[in-house]
């Protein structure tokens, strides 16, 4: 099949006007002009017109069986509060619950243009339950937590479970210690030494918030005070920066996602630079929290492969304000907050960046040939417009989406139905 278009976003800085690209299988087979790129015989041939195709986004961190919680929970008086809030949450949710908010999540994942997510799964085998009930690429993170002394060998026989059933069903399936503050340092040790003998990737929560700096660099606050009351051993707490303790515990594995580091020491830029390591921003539930401002600069400076991520709606909303999962509200969020990123550059980072994070980067996040055909549509609404400014501000549902060569989702008000 043929897609015509009056706008093609391929990748960081090349758009292609009155652009086409041939669809074959799954995959893209070529990209180019309209008469660059001409139909075989008897080939369908689909001009959408006024329209702008982009690479469906690749949402670097979500959790989406907490979809359900948009408004539940508020940001409490710390990061301690919450985390109390949503432990007591979860557990009076039943398992169909989890998962129908685990499919609605996809849903509104699909409908905003995300083709690809990284999902972290706290229940173990429900991802494999769910896996084929969507078409949106899910790459489940199996959540690991053991701060007992002695969790170590479950969590490794829990990842290892996990890992064989969802690898079967999955781009890329991982391993996520949730958070130095929920795990020893001889599980991050063992789990990150996993995932590299199974070469997959990590995702761990580190430095999100201030109750967890301190616990690390003081030995002091809630959070700390709270898991010592659980068990946790704290012979390993202040040392240094929650990221210096994952690190010092051998805790970043080849490819690990460190989602938030909203809290940075001087040494910290370095390790997150390393080759193999990202670092994912969840602009909404950054703000909703209130924590200080991401250091974006530093880190891009420091030259880490920063991406975006929507997190889960359980740090959203309240006060009567809905909210959905969509990477455009996260796109405008953080172009609003840091204007001097060109919009070219955050589309890079909600796409391109995260399938690099995945280590997909050659079949995902930009259209190229040989890519995977996950594409989103959108109408051309202004032609004078800059087209990567089009995209960052556009709300709303896209006008169609592809995942793998396949159409799954179509709005019927948009002309690029
Ligand atoms: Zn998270």
């Amino acid at each position: 099949m043929i897609l015509r278009a009056r706008a093609i976003w391929a990748r960081k800085g090349r758009v292609i006007t009155e652009g086409a690209l041939q669809v074959c299988g799954d995959k893209i087979l070529k990209l180019g002009r309209r008469d660059e790129v001409l139909p075989d015989q008897g080939e369908p041939v689909i001009d959408i017109g006024e329209s702008i195709v982009f690479p469906a986004f690749v949402n670097a961190h979500c959790h989406l069986d907490y979809t359900g919680l948009a408004g539940e929970l508020t940001p409490g008086n710390s990061f301690t509060d919450w985390v109390k809030q949503i432990v007591d949450v979860k557990r009076s949710l039943t398992q169909e619950e989890h998962e129908s908010a685990w499919l609605a999540g996809a849903g509104m994942l699909m409908q905003t243009g995300c083709g690809t997510v990284a999902n972290i799964e706290s229940i173990p085998g429900m991802f494999a339950r769910l896996a084929n009930q969507t078409p949106l690429q899910v790459c489940p993170f199996t959540e690991i937590i053991g701060y007992n002394e002695d969790d170590a060998c479950e969590a490794l026989e829990l990842a290892r479970r996990e890992l064989s059933c969802n690898e079967q069903l999955a781009l890329v399936a991982g391993i996520s210690p949730h958070a130095p503050y929920t795990t020893t340092s001889e599980s991050l040790s063992a789990l990150a030494g996993l995932a590299d003998e199974l070469n997959v990737p990590t995702a761990i929560h580190v430095s999100e918030s201030m109750d967890e700096w301190r616990m690390f660099t003081d030995s002091g606050g809630a959070l700390f005070d709270s898991m010592r009351a659980l068990g946790r051993p704290s012979s390993d707490c202040g040392l240094g920066t929650p990221v210096e303790h994952v690190s010092r515990s051998q805790g970043l594995a080849k490819r690990t996602l460190v989602i938030h580091a909203n809290q940075l020491g001087e040494s910290d830029y370095g390790l997150l630079a390393k080759p193999g390591v990202s670092v994912v921003h969840c602009p909404g539930s950054h703000a909703w929290f209130g924590h200080e401002r991401f250091e974006y600069e530093r880190l891009a400076k420091a030259g880490v492969n920063i991406c975006l991520g929507t997190d889960s709606l359980a740090s959203s909303g309240g006060n009567g304000s809905a909210q959905g999962l969509t990477m455009f509200n996260e796109m405008k969020r953080f172009s609003n907050q840091y204007p001097e990123v060109s919009s070219d550059e955050i589309i890079r980072m909600a796409t391109w960046n995260g399938a690099a994070a995945l280590g997909l980067r050659d079949v995902l996040g930009q259209l190229i040939e040989g890519a995977f055909a996950n594409l989103a549509i959108i109408p051309l609404t202004n032609p004078l417009a800059d087209v990567s400014d089009l995209i960052v501000n556009h709300a709303g549902p896209v006008g169609s989406l592809m995942i793998a060569g396949k159409r799954v989702f179509s709005c019927p008000k948009t002309i690029a139905n």
